[in-house]
């Protein structure tokens, strides 16, 4: 049977192989990390993503542990200037946004993966690809060993700076924007302004600056601020004065009391040029 390798176990990764296990073809995920990160990094499904997860016909918590965010509220000055709801006018049934710490989701994939009868090699990290008649000689570092193992197929979904799409010689078009951004995943003490934090996502914009509150699990928010700042992991309580004094710099008055995760973000757009490379001997 026709072997594939799938590069990386991020949620692409996870997700793919879930499906080729369950059309009946063999396949190995390689994960470079020994562990799974506890931090969040992305947090909301949109009404697409969601569909697609359900094509896995699996169950990832989506309705049971997921937040459902039905409104983001957008603020200029203070004053609100409209109520976007999700999905209103859209024919989907995936309607609203989902609000699930991709942790969590990737640890749910990781589990619908190896019931499906998926291996993962973690701690493996693909360097190099040689192209042989029949498939690919993939080599490997794993722990303190090189290794290298035969596949019909190789998939990278290795994330932004995919070896995978570099060792295949595809063109990747970028553009950054020119802010970064600081996010948070931060309990909210307290709050003048009258918004429901736990319940929609809220947009204020102001010549002070960008904020935006978006609930992520029952008692954590993700806050997203504008910042020149390079962050570099400063300890809780450094991380607690700099938040509260930026959202009061804003002219918000929202106090942090407690950060799970912090850090700095900057937004890119990039696009491979193409998404496979077929070689003909
Ligand atoms: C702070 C932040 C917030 C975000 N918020 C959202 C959001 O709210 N909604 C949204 O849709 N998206 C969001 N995103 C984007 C989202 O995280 C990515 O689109 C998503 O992670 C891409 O998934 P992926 O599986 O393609 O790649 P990744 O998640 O990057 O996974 C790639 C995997 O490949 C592994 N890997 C890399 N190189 C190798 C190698 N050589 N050998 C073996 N393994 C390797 C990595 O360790 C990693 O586990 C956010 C991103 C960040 C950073």
């Amino acid at each position: 049977m026709k072997q594939v390798l799938i590069v990386g176990a991020g949620p692409v990764g996870l997700t793919l192989g879930t499906l080729l296990c369950q059309y009946g073809v063999e396949c190995v995920v390689m994960e470079k990390r020994k562990s799974r990160l506890s931090a969040s990094k992305a947090f909301s499904l949109h009404a697409r993503t969601t569909e697609m997860l359900r094509l896995l016909n699996a169950d990832i918590g989506i309705n049971t542990k997921a937040v459902k965010v039905e409104e983001m509220r957008l603020y200029s000055q203070r004053n609100l200037l409209s109520n976007m709801r999700f999905g209103k006018s859209s024919n989907t049934e995936c309607r609203t946004i989902h609000s699930y710490p991709q942790s969590l989701l990737e640890s749910e994939l990781e589990t619908a993966f190896c019931s499906n009868g998926g291996l993962i090699e973690k701690d493996a990290t693909v360097f190099q690809i040689d192209h042989q008649p029949q498939g690919y000689l993939v080599h490997y570092k794993c722990q303190d060993d090189v290794k290298s193992r035969f596949f019909d197929y190789v998939v990278g979904c290795d994330g932004a700076n995919s070896i995978v799409r570099q060792l295949a010689n595809i063109d990747c078009s970028e553009s950054a924007y020119s802010e970064n951004f600081l996010v948070a995943d931060c309990k909210v003490e307290s709050m003048s302004h009258n918004v429901d934090y736990q319940k929609h996502g809220h947009t204020f914009l102001s010549s002070k600056g960008y904020v935006m509150l978006f609930p992520i699990d029952r008692d954590y928010t993700r806050v997203v601020i504008d910042t020149d700042k390079q962050y570099s992991g400063e300890s809780e309580s450094t991380n607690l004065t700099y938040l509260n004094r930026e959202l009061e710099a804003r002219g918000l008055s929202v106090h942090i009391g407690d950060v799970k995760w912090i850090s700095v973000a900057d937004v890119r757009s990039s696009l491979a040029s193409k998404y496979s490379v077929e070689v003909v001997e």
